[in-house]
């Protein structure tokens, strides 16, 4: 190996050793910034080597995508919300899926010019079909979870009739022509003696060859013509009865010939882009972040497919620890929702919404609201507070509102601690974020089984725009109920619950909470951050 080569290989390694110490550290709070930092300068290593490397397009062309590409992408990230973060990652991750797609036809379309047939490899050409294929699903299936989250489209499960037969022979067609590529495109060597390519040169063309093509399984047709691309060095073999064209190569003393179009690739990459759109239009908006998740491992193989085709060792790596990183969530979350992937991914759950009549029969004359100075004096009197965040944190920003109320708390001898549930929020981790952003201790953010055998010694749970994390219902084993047998933040059995939301509408599963209606459940009605400030406030004045 060159030493150049050898160098070139030695900062991949060194790239690819930081993205995995990177990923390592996030996965814990406490070491996740210096992790993050790990792996960006493990890609800003890759991105420089290669760049480094010879084997680039023009640096007008690289540095004009990374102004334009870069542009967007910031103001994008700008302008969207905190709780708009899993539409916009699945945006981005989508265009790196069909970057993928795009790059790898593009190696495609410039070995079939010739300029590196020998790279046409049975290798080269599966793992671009491979790469394309999962590359234009992750793509449109992500341009799909991006428009139910945003709200362009209706986020609700969409089921047409015969979908999964459609979707099969959709993913049978992708397959079929990807086997087609792969077979057309690999060269099939024939030696080749100097009468052959005196022949191939004068336009004839040789009984010899139409016999190889034969011994290699391709039958030609009666109507051959020879065109001549460079004396001697190559030829265009066109069957106009087949209407197929092979480009013929010398290769020392070989003849390498393959079929010219590109065509089965480019129409497989259609295929794959529908397929994208009907394997995410079934699934409803509240598993969107789940499917978020599994497109976002496809983008990861997709790019590590791209790294075979270009023969690029950090490209596998990193595209493989996305793929495997994106797979290892998508596990944790379904299993935090109790649902199986096949059941998220195939079985349109949450197609039905509950009716007013059956809010009207769970909380009919039954619920009780509070003032803030009411639970003030409620909270005053405990000795132990337990916070429940949800997705209504976040969406008020009420972080830091909750953070004094904490001091406050903590200030009169009360002891406080959060119960975040694995899926509360939009997203994994959504409410650690929020919290951290706020400086709370992580030492007082309590996982689900951490903090449930806690909750019968606790006097007061504060629940903070959360409501599917803490339904009952899920308990029951009713499997039209979209949460059942999710594991829940038994908040129910604690002394007293006090729930802060602005009405009693249902929360991402659409069903009603008999936990508003409990005995000794107390709303608080209002948005997040005004009602953690007002509580504070009346704290103050007792
Ligand atoms: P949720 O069930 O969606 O409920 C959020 C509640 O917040 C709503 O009922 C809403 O009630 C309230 N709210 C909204 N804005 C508010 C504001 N400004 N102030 C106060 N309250 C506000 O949320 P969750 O309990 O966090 O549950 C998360 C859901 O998302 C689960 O169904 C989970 O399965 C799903 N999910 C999450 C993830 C993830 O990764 N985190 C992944 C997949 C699915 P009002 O409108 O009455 O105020």
């Amino acid at each position: 190996m060159p030493t150049e080569e050898a160098i070139v290989k030695l900062f991949y390694l060194a790239a690819a050793v930081l993205f995995i110490i990177g990923l390592k550290g996030l996965s814990h709070p406490r070491t996740a910034v210096r992790g993050n930092l790990l792996a960006a300068i493990g890609m800003l290593v890759a991105i420089v080597v290669t760049l480094a490397d010879n084997r680039i397009v023009s640096f007008q062309i690289i540095v004009s995508g990374f102004v334009v590409g870069g542009l967007l992408g910031a103001i994008m990230a700008y302008r969207a919300p905190m709780t708009a973060m899993p539409q916009v990652v699945a945006i981005f991750n989508g265009f790196g899926g069909g970057a993928s797609a795009l790059a790898v036809g593009a190696a495609l379309e410039e070995a079939l010019k010739g300029e590196w047939i020998e790279e046409l490899t049975v290798q080269f050409t599966s793992s671009a079909a491979g790469a394309a294929l999962i590359g234009a699903v992750s793509l449109t299936g992500s341009l799909v979870a991006f428009g139910k989250l945003q709200g362009l489209i209706n986020e609700r499960p969409i089921l047409l009739r015969g979908r999964h037969v459609i979707n099969s022979a959709l993913v049978l067609i992708c397959l079929g022509l990807s086997a087609w590529q792969v077979v057309g495109f690999t060269p099939l060597l024939f030696h080749a003696d100097s009468q052959l390519a005196a022949d191939l040169d004068r336009a004839a063309f040789p009984p010899d060859l139409r016999q190889a093509f034969e011994n290699h399984g391709i039958a030609l047709s009666g109507r051959l013509s020879v065109s001549v691309e460079e004396a001697n060095k190559a030829w265009r073999i066109t069957d106009s009865g087949n209407r197929e064209t092979y480009e013929t190569k010398r290769q020392g003393d070989h003849l390498s010939i393959h079929s010219h179009s590109a065509l089965p690739f480019w129409i497989m990459v259609v295929v794959a882009s529908i397929l994208g759109i009907m394997l995410v239009i079934p699934i409803g908006g509240a598993d969107m972040p789940v499917v978020v998740s599994l497109l976002n491992a496809y983008s990861g193989l997709a790019a590590a497919g791209h790294g075979w085709v270009l023969n690029n060792s950090v490209l596998i790596v990193a595209g493989s620890l996305v793929g495997a990183a994106g797979f290892i969530l998508t596990a944790l979350m379904s299993k935090a929702m109790n649902r199986s992937l096949a059941n998220i991914v195939f079985a349109g759950v949450g197609a039905t919404v509950a009716t007013e009549a059956e809010s009207e029969d769970i909380y009919a004359g039954r619920v009780k609201a509070a003032s803030p100075g009411e639970v003030a004096m409620l909270m005053e009197g405990a000795r132990r507070v337990v916070i429940v965040p949800g997705y209504g944190m976040a969406v008020a920003q009420a972080q830091y509102a909750i953070q004094d109320l904490t001091n406050l708390l903590e200030s009169k001898g009360v002891e406080v601690e959060f119960g975040i549930h694995p899926v509360a929020g939009r997203m994994p981790g959504h409410m650690n974020v929020l919290l951290a952003e706020a400086n709370i201790p992580y030492e007082k953010l309590k996982e689900m089984d951490e903090i449930n055998p806690g909750f019968r010694q606790t006097d007061v749970v504060l629940v903070i725009g959360a409501n599917d994390v803490v339904n009952p219902l899920a308990r029951n084993a009713d499997p039209s109920i979209p949460i059942a047998g999710m594991p829940i933040l038994n908040v129910d059995q604690a002394r007293s619950v006090v729930v802060i939301k602005r009405s009693l509408s249902p929360g991402f599963a659409g069903i009603p909470n008999p936990l508003f209606a409990a005995d000794n459940a107390l709303m608080l009605y209002g948005d997040a951050k005004r009602m953690a400030m007002d509580l504070t406030a009346a704290l103050k004045e007792i």
